[in-house]
């Protein structure tokens, strides 16, 4: 009725209005259809005490038990352990993990290519670097108009022993922070690296012990030593 009287007042004007109106409605019914389509990440993606897991995906990330999918950033043990079913690491990764647990560390054993997306249901899954040691990751997982990366451990300063950090835009971002509090201020490396180069001049006849964790850490020191022009030998203990 309303339309009716409103065409017989001013048909033109009117005709401009209910499109108008008519488009509102298309984008509201979008948006809402959008809204519901999107499935917020905190409904899909769970932390049991395995590790974290993706449900549509059916996979975990660096998870601590046996799994049938596990994909891992890294191979520091408190996130690569063996056993899993299969897993989907970096070439390095899988490297790494089979020299700590053996050729047989997992069935199936799949080395991803640094940005290019794998796809676990309907699920899609893209490894990206993380600075942290040789062949360290953060995982993006794309699900129902979702970002989520998983950074594992990262770290943003020069390393030379692996590719640097890389910044992947997100929604959500899941990540570890071993020494985030800002009571944590670390020198630079090359400080530090000074400071045990000009021990070595001062007192040339006496053995400098340094001690570093074994897998990232040591083969970092031995690299910046390397840089800073320190050509001699450098000597393993056993337990490395
Ligand atoms: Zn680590």
């Amino acid at each position: 009725v309303l339309k009716r009287l409103a065409v017989r007042k001013n048909p033109q004007r009117t005709n401009i209005k209910w499109s108008i109106l008519g488009t509102h409605y298309v984008v509201r019914a979008l948006s809402i259809s959008w809204k519901l389509c999107v499935v917020h990440p905190s409904t899909w993606l769970k932390a049991d005490d395995t590790g974290l897991y993706c449900e549509p995906g059916e996979f975990y990330i660096d998870p601590m038990n046996e799994v049938v999918t596990a994909l891992v950033t890294h191979g520091h043990a408190d996130h690569a352990r063996a056993g899993h079913h299969s897993v989907y690491a970096s070439a390095e990764t899988l490297a790494i993990m089979k020299t700590r647990y053996g050729d047989e560390m997992a069935t199936h054993q799949h080395a991803i290519t640094l940005g290019k997306s794998v796809t676990f249901n309907d699920v899609a899954v893209t490894f990206f670097p993380a600075g942290h040691i040789l062949g360290s990751t953060q995982i993006l997982i794309e699900y129902s108009g979702y970002r989520v990366v998983v950074s594992g451990d990262y770290k943003r300063r020069h390393d030379p022993t692996c590719p640097p950090f890389e910044v992947v835009p997100c929604d959500v971002l899941i990540t570890e922070a071993t020494f985030g509090l800002p009571v944590f201020k670390h020198p630079p490396i090359e400080h530090e690296i000074g400071k045990l180069l000009l021990s070595l001049r001062v007192f040339p006849e006496r053995c400098h012990l340094v001690g570093a964790y074994a897998l990232g850490k040591c083969q970092r020191v031995i690299l910046a030593l390397r840089e800073a022009g320190y050509e001699k030998p450098i000597y393993l203990h056993g337990a490395q």
